[in-house]
């Protein structure tokens, strides 16, 4: 049982903002407020209720903030235990002044993730849960964000534990035969009734990692280069791409959100441009990248914009970087195709025109993306997995059911087969949190940010 109260500034200590809120988690957190809060004794308050009143130093009784105190008694908060979030200015220093008198009236800084961790531990939240909280706040588009929230609601969750039942019923199936062995002929209920069920299980647990190449493209951001000679007009492309985004983004009345360099998003996908730097020097500089260094980018990149000039005619260095990726994701682009046309078209299988002045052909190309990575249906109600870890478990999890099946097929003893399907459903188990390792658990949640 943890049992000490812990204390954290919840929103940003950069700069200022408008209301700060610092969280106190723990059976102590009611009565740590209160010795420094003037207003109704918290004490007595309903849970669930919203206190205004101001927070004063208990030994020298000066004033330092008008707040709002919420109470959430345990076990209806987040983390199970007694929370209350104070809700003061946003200053810097204010907001670490409340902190402080918290910490010196009884409250433990708060590790990063604490809270969260907490939540975990009590069984509030699992431990995919836990993990697409981290990717709410790191989410950097629309999908990115519903996949997370699908995860948070515990679609995830549900899935693998679905996944182990259907394990855990073959499992009991087997030890049915084990204790009892003149129930029924061993043989014949692995051939008609085992191998089935587990391949059908294999075939679900294939499907899903599958799917989650496009869980971890939509959360992670495609891989992105842009290359070209100079003066193509990649640069012109990457700011045309940095405008869609900023239009996005402005649109959101009131918000001001600075965009991160190297990521854009184009119709809810994200790309991660990789060496924009490089594009942008070219700029200046007029000056190749070269091949040699277009070559490391290519090899980076999941997905290649190859820009060419339509009004030129082919160089050899559009030659070059048309051989060059010839066997990778690209897309060809046919820029500035307002201009009198020179570059002969039947040369291309496949190409999109693009006008970076006129500002066409990018809708065209985010379609294309789209097709060529197979995301049509992020609309639909399938859940993916995208975290690396749930991934990685989910990889190794396989192979044990793999192997299981592979044994039934050679008709090995069942309580052989029986052990690599307790390591499937124990390393699917590992995804939601069961059985985890206190040292991954931690590892885990040092990864929040403080006061999560
Ligand atoms: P980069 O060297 O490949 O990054 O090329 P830039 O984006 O810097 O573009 C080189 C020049 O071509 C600039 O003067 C651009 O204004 C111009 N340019 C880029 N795209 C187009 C286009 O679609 N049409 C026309 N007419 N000019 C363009």
């Amino acid at each position: 049982m943890i049992s000490d109260t812990i204390a954290a500034i919840a929103t940003g200590t950069a700069g200022t903002n408008a209301i700060s809120i610092i969280r106190i988690s723990g059976s102590e957190a009611i009565d740590i407020v209160n010795k420094i809060f003037k207003g109704k004794n918290l004490t007595t308050q309903k849970s669930h209720t919203i206190q205004y009143g101001r927070i004063k130093c208990p030994n020298t009784n000066v004033i330092i903030d008008e707040v709002l105190v919420m109470l959430m008694r345990s076990p209806r908060s987040f983390t199970t235990e007694d929370v209350v979030e104070i809700n003061c200015h946003g200053g810097a220093f204010v907001t670490k002044r409340i902190l402080e008198l918290l910490l010196t009236h009884g409250a433990r800084h708060a590790h990063a993730g604490e809270f969260s961790k907490r939540a975990f531990l009590n069984g509030r939240i699992g431990l995919s849960e836990a993990e697409a909280i981290m990717d709410i706040i790191e989410a950097k588009s629309n999908h990115a964000l519903e996949l997370a929230m699908d995860s948070l609601d515990g679609k995830v969750t549900k899935l693998i534990d679905r996944l182990r039942s259907d394990i855990l019923d073959i499992i009991a199936h087997i030890e049915v035969n084990i204790d009892y062995p003149e129930y029924d002929e061993i043989e014949v209920i692995t051939t008609e009734i085992l191998l089935p069920k587990s391949i059908a299980i294999y075939e679900k647990m294939d499907h899903l990692l599958q799917t989650a190449k496009t869980g971890q493209l939509i959360k992670n951001g495609i891989k992105t280069a842009i290359i070209g000679r100079p003066n193509v007009g990649k640069s012109s492309l990457l700011n045309q791409l940095m405008r869609e985004e900023k239009a996005i983004v402005t649109d959101i009345a009131g918000t001001t959100r600075d965009i991160i360099e190297g990521f854009v998003n184009i119709g809810g996908l994200t790309l991660n441009l990789i060496d924009t730097a490089g594009i942008r020097k070219t700029n200046d500089i007029i000056e190749s990248i070269g091949v040699e260094k277009s070559k490391k980018v290519i090899e980076k990149a999941e997905l290649i914009l190859l820009v060419l000039d339509s009004s030129e005619i082919l160089t050899a260095e559009d030659k070059e970087l048309l051989k060059l990726t010839k066997n990778k994701n690209r897309i060809t682009i046919l820029n500035k195709s307002d201009l009198n046309q020179k570059l002969n078209t039947s040369d291309f299988q496949k190409y999109i025109p693009t006008s970076m002045t006129k500002e066409s052909g990018i809708t065209q190309l985010e379609n294309e993306i789209k097709s060529l990575f197979e995301i049509t249906d992020i609309q639909s109600n399938e859940t993916f997995i995208s975290n690396s870890r749930h991934i990685a478990k989910l990889n190794q999890s396989i192979l044990a059911i793999k192997n299981a099946i592979d044994q039934m097929k050679n008709n090995m003893p069942i309580d052989i087969v029986e052990i690599d399907l307790r390591n499937s459903w124990i390393l699917l188990g590992e995804i939601n949190g069961r059985g985890t390792s206190a040292e991954l658990i931690d590892e885990l949640f040092t990864k929040f940010c403080l006061g999560k």
